[in-house]
């Protein structure tokens, strides 16, 4: 199929083609003629499969075929909510390619930032507008947007933003704008009771969905390295020495946990960057710019870098905390083996992460395989302290807080551990080696989720843990039958 048979304005093919898209990704071939057509949307598919462009191409069809008359003052037309500052400079970038040849004005939203320069584009009457919900209620309650002619309204990462607990945010905009408009969902993965709240917001939603749902990447092989604590961080520096991890996303659960990762490996002469919530926006954008130019072989990250970041060529995605909910596992591994190309995504594994493992295993209905690296000492004591300093608890705040890739609030932060203290502490022997900074048994990322969000899904608990080496051992015995 090709992209002119799918009804494109020409000056869109062009710009498709100047990207350099041959053919539609199925979800594109799939998505475009219903929203051509006018129709409400809830699209599935994984991320990196190109559903930028399935909602981006259609609209702007759609807005040119049906242009503001002459004389008219601009009103903003489309309006697309994203849960992150990072999505939405992505969404933002795509949406300036794909509309490069149209007269079109686009304006992106998000806190972090000066509210000025967004305010001015808002007022100027941006045809586009990307942002994130919580800024971009700000900004509507300053009255410096007009969505009174509102004719698209896309909501990307659907599922993230709900999960998130933007749902009271997101409500307080839709309610003001135009009920005559076509609505757009757009998820990786969308749970039943998503799908039910799309039917809030949506008129008889076509579902268009590729593939199996909440399928990791076919192209990306899993590997589990199954490891005590106290050696995750001596094996990813082990595994970092093939040259072929050229460029490595690190995830961890905790941001104090992503910042000691860090530290350490730049200790050993790898070079790394951080992205997470306590980072400013010009940090985040930095060490984003840093992974994507090669300056840094490894960034760092919590969950927040989990959802549309792309950045093309990651050759390896690593997992030095399993994520409790298996969706932030698809999310993360989708961050390689992107546009078909070969990844692999590790997991180190710890005995207390098994349940995990096991959750994920039934999720996605196969078993992950099992790898030991080669010349690695897994009977290794712990190394001795390297950070002296006790863990520092990332504390959630006990006040509900508007989650946000924006919205003005610095970093959005908060929501980190919460739980019981339980860290990298004294696996199979020893003390704890103070290595890893896991703060508590909190969601992992923990970012920007309010008490509101939380019960959108059950927090998964990790199972109590006894420290000691026998019961370390026992517990290892008891999930590995080893
Ligand atoms: P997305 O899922 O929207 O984040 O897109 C993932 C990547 O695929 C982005 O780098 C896009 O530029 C790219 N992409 C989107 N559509 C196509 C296409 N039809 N052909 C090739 N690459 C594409």
């Amino acid at each position: 199929m090709s992209f002119k048979a799918l009804g494109l304005d020409p000056n869109i093919l062009t710009a498709i083609e100047e990207a350099g898209y041959t053919e539609p990704t199925p979800i594109q071939a799939a998505a475009i003629p219903v929203v051509i057509a006018g129709g409400d949307v809830i699209g599935i598919a994984q991320t990196g499969t190109g559903k930028t462009a399935a909602f981006t191409l259609p609209i702007l069809t759609r807005l040119t075929s049906n242009p503001v008359p002459q004389g008219q003052r601009r009103r903003t037309r489309v309006l697309v909510l994203a849960p992150t500052r990072e999505l939405v400079a992505q969404i933002e970038e795509n949406v300036m390619a794909y509309a490069r040849h149209l007269p079109l004005k686009i304006a992106k939203i998000y806190g972090g930032v000066g509210e000025k320069p967004q305010k001015d584009a808002l007022r100027a009457g941006s045809d586009i507008v990307i942002a994130c919900p919580g800024r971009l209620l700000d900004l509507m309650e300053q009255r410096c947007a007009d969505f009174s002619q509102l004719e698209y309204l896309v909501l990307d990462e659907a599922d993230r933003m709900l999960d998130m607990g933007f749902l009271p945010d997101i409500r307080r905009v839709i309610n003001q704008l135009p009920k005559k408009r076509q609505t757009l969902m757009f998820s990786a993965t969308l749970s039943k009771e998503i799908e039910t709240l799309t039917h809030e917001f949506q008129r008889a939603p076509k579902i268009v969905q590729i593939g199996k749902r909440a399928n990791p990447a076919e192209s990306v092989t899993q590997l589990v390295y199954e490891v005590h604590k106290h050696l995750k961080m001596p094996l990813l520096s082990h595994l970092l020495k093939d040259e072929k991890m050229q460029m490595v996303l690190v995830f961890s659960r905790t941001k104090h946990g992503a910042d000691k990762i860090a530290k350490k490996l730049e200790s050993t002469g790898v070079k790394c960057a951080t992205l997470h919530a306590n980072r400013s926006q010009n940090q985040r954008l930095r060490a984003l710019d840093d992974f994507k130019t090669g300056t840094v072989r490894v960034l760092v990250a919590t969950d927040i870098a989990a959802r549309g970041i792309d950045v093309d060529g990651i050759s390896h995605v690593v997992n030095f905390d399993f994520p409790h909910i298996v969706e932030d596992y698809v999310h993360r591994i989708g961050r390689t083996g992107r546009a078909q190309a070969i990844g692999d995504a590790i997991s180190f594994v710890s005995p207390d992460e098994q349940p995990d493992v096991r959750k994920l295993e039934r999720f996605i209905n196969r078993g992950l395989v099992r790898k030991k690296a080669e010349g690695f000492d897994y009977n290794a004591a712990p190394q001795p302290f390297i950070d002296e300093r006790p863990e520092r608890r990332e504390q959630r705040s006990s006040q509900p807080r508007r989650p946000q890739g924006g919205g003005g609030r610095p970093g959005g932060g908060g929501g980190q551990g919460g739980g019981r203290p339980g860290g990298y502490g004294g696996q199979g022997g020893g003390r704890p080696s103070g290595q890893g900074g896991q703060s508590g048994g909190g969601r992992p990322g923990g970012e920007r989720r309010p008490a509101s969000g939380a019960a959108s899904r059950p927090q998964a608990q990790a199972p109590q843990q006894d420290t000691s080496p026998a019961g370390a051992r026992g517990l290892w015995k008891r999930l590995t039958g080893r």
